[in-house]
């Protein structure tokens, strides 16, 4: 075997000189290409377009560099090709397995501002938490006095256990949310206003407040976001039936809308039948002529939110995460989750780290129109926006950062010269625009045809499975490239689209624990970004399709092993494709290859958890307590 060593080696500056930025990767041995790579790329910040990028690239066999490239090209022709039909496939294939809860009404606005005006607002916040466009927010301003309030229930953390056994919401996305509260806070504040917290069930906290300000006899209005979710809609339930028990039922109203949709949902389709692929509704959208909606719910810098009324609730401190909400697995004393040098992007909850985030994706480090080349290669913060988590809980509006993609396009496009930069730019921006339309078909088929329920659950996974998902959930599967992904699941809170498509198939086909509602389940305890409707479509449709052939996916998507060994780091020296395969290849030459790298499969690295043919690895049970004691 020919050894190799790759340097890659990149340098980012970004002017005027006050970040700098040094990220040096070296791994030798551990490479099929016999290239030396040296790449500088220079940002400067709206300056706007990456000025320079100089890759030298020092060939030394070319005949294996060519053959690479040649192969890297029908991989990618492959999966373009691939692309413009894979978000349709993916829900034709579940339309017909899938059973569905009932349907929730797409909530709309029903008051008039005659109406608000002569009354008083408790402006719950839920998942929108933001002031920018935001529908509840600018309802809610043309009452006479306004109360915004937010709760934590600590039954959707830690002191509830899910279905599975898992905390209902992990340490990534728990701390997430308080520091956008937090952030939320400062900003009401800025508005001459207050944010009001309470920690408990939602229903016995707004009922005291809600009462309080029955005295005024005037009507009294709870206005909010709809939480579309089943946690959220069982709350919603219960606040409702609870202002009913009310003797003063009749003076509150409830006013829900739907938060972060892009369409205007007066116009979306309401018909089961237009959603039943990506494509019919594309078909229904393009037929209503519906466009992304160029209305913003303005809350300009110079608003103001009305007064607050008298007698107002405990301003309430946010909750310690730890012992008021249960959440297990931060670090101590800080309250925060442990930290990981190899994290993709450092998550920071808040409205404002949301738009420097958009910001700083599209404009200052252009990488929204490279979009379409970068989401291959793991482990880099350039391949994705990474906004998913400020979505998920409202901090950044979907409809505000569509609009940044229409202003990019509109001012940016045209400036660009080279053909083949302006074909990737836009192939990336209809990309992007793409997988957001997809997203809003996810969250109104959940509406329409009801949640999908999960598929395959059993009411018990044996003792066999328990022992396979323990392996998944800590990334000890002894299959390095699983491992590195579940690893950084774990240690992080985010892994990329093609990282979770790749692990649920795994679990379900590969490990054959056949039970979507664990993983499920797991995801939604430990996602920074969980939402509901794209968690339980993309778990079903995993255990609907055929297996990922997760080596292939190795091989194109860490194709130097850079991502797997940084998060294996045992394997740092193992070259690819044995560090893909090794756990499984007991062949001389494999042998040889892991001796000269350092490593020995079950001494400092775990046996794998299968056997060949599927079973679970004897050896794994017998030396359990050995094997786990080892580290990647
Ligand atoms: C098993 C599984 C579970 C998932 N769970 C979630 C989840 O809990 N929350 C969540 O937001 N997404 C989920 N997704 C979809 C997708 O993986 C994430 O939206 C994406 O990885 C978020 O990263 P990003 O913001 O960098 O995305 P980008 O690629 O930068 O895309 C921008 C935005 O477009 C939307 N988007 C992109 N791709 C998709 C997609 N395939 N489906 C739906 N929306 C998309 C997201 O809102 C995303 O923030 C899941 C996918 C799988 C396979």
């Amino acid at each position: 075997m020919v050894r190799t060593a790759t340097l890659a080696f990149c340098i980012s500056v970004h002017a005027p000189g006050l970040s700098y930025r040094d990220d040096a990767r070296t791994r030798v041995g551990g490479a099929a290409s016999s290239a030396a790579t040296t790449a500088v790329t220079l940002r400067f910040p709206r300056a706007s377009l990456r000025l320079s990028r100089v890759c030298v690239r020092a060939v030394r066999d070319e005949d294996s560099a060519r053959e690479e490239v040649t192969e890297w090209k029908r991989l990618l022709r492959t999966t373009e090709e691939g692309r413009a039909n894979t978000l349709n496939d993916l829900s034709l294939s579940l339309h017909e397995q899938e059973r569905h809860a009932a349907p929730i009404e797409i909530a709309r606005r029903t008051l008039t501002d005659a109406e608000l005006s002569k009354g008083i607002a408790v402006l719950w916040f839920r998942r929108n938490l933001r002031v920018h466009d935001n529908e509840a927010l600018t309802i809610a301003r043309r009452c006479m006095a306004v109360l915004p309030v937010y709760i934590f229930d600590p039954a959707h953390y830690g002191t509830v256990l899910s279905e599975e056994g898992f905390q209902k919401t992990g340490p990534h996305k728990a701390h997430f949310i308080h520091s956008a509260v937090e952030a939320l806070r400062k900003a009401l504040r800025g508005k001459a206003s207050e944010l009001f917290t309470a920690i408990g069930p939602a229903e016995s906290k707004l009922i005291p407040m809600l009462q309080a300000l029955t005295q005024y006899e005037l009507p009294i209005y709870l206005i909010g976001c709809r939480d579309v979710s089943e946690q959220g809609m069982t709350e919603e339930r219960a606040v409702r039936a609870a202002i009913a028990a009310q003797p003063w039922a009749a003076q509150c109203t409830m006013e829900f809308v739907m938060d972060g949709t892009l369409f205007d949902p007066d116009q979306l389709p309401r018909d089961a039948a237009a959603l039943t692929t990506f494509q019919s509704f594309e078909q229904a959208t393009q037929a209503l002529g519906l466009r992304v909606s160029e209305h913003a719910f303005a809350f300009e810098e110079s608003d103001r939110l009305g007064p607050l009324p008298n007698p107002q609730p405990r301003l309430g401190t946010l909750p310690d995460l730890a012992s008021e909400l249960g959440v297990e697995g931060l670090c101590e004393p800080l309250n925060w989750p442990f930290p990981d040098s190899r994290a993709v992007y450092t998550f920071r909850g808040g409205e404002p780290s949301g738009l420097e985030r958009m910001e700083e994706y599209i404009f200052d480090w252009d990488e929204l129109s490279s979009y379409a080349e970068d989401n291959r290669f793991l482990g880099s913060t350039q391949t994705s926006s990474k906004l998913s988590a400020w979505f998920a809980c409202g901090a950044l509006s979907v409809r505000a950062y569509f609009r940044q993609i229409l202003d990019f396009e509109k001012r940016m496009i045209p400036k660009i010269t080279q053909p083949e930069e302006l074909q990737l730019a836009k192939e990336s921006l209809d990309q992007m625009k793409r997988n957001l339309v997809f997203r809003e078909y996810l969250m109104l088929r959940h509406c329409v045809c009801g949640p999908a329920l999960p598929l395959y659950v059993t009411e018990e996974l044996s003792e066999e499975e328990e022992i396979k998902l323990d392996a998944w959930i800590e990334g000890e599967t002894g299959f390095a490239y699983i491992d590195a992904m579940m690893s950084e699941l774990k240690a992080t809170g985010w892994i990329a689209h093609v990282s979770r498509m790749c692990v649920a198939s795994f679990l379900f086909h590969d490990l054959g624990v056949r039970n979507t509602r664990v993983g499920i389940e797991y995801f939604a305890s430990v996602l920074v970004d969980y939402e509901e409707a794209p968690t339980v479509f993309f778990w079903n449709r995993a255990a609907a399709s055929p297996r990922i052939d997760w080596l292939e996916h190795a091989l194109y998507h860490d194709p130097d092993g850079w991502y797997t060994a940084s998060w294996c780091r045992t394997l740092c020296e193992v070259p690819v494709p044995e560090i893909f395969t090794f756990h499984h290849d007991d062949s001389a030459e494999t042998r040889k290859v892991l001796g000269m790298s350092g490593v020995k499969v079950g001494y400092n690295f775990i046996r794998p958890i299968i056997l060949p043919d599927g079973s679970l690895n004897p050896a794994r049970t017998q030396s359990r307590s050995d094997d786990n004691a080892l580290v990647h």
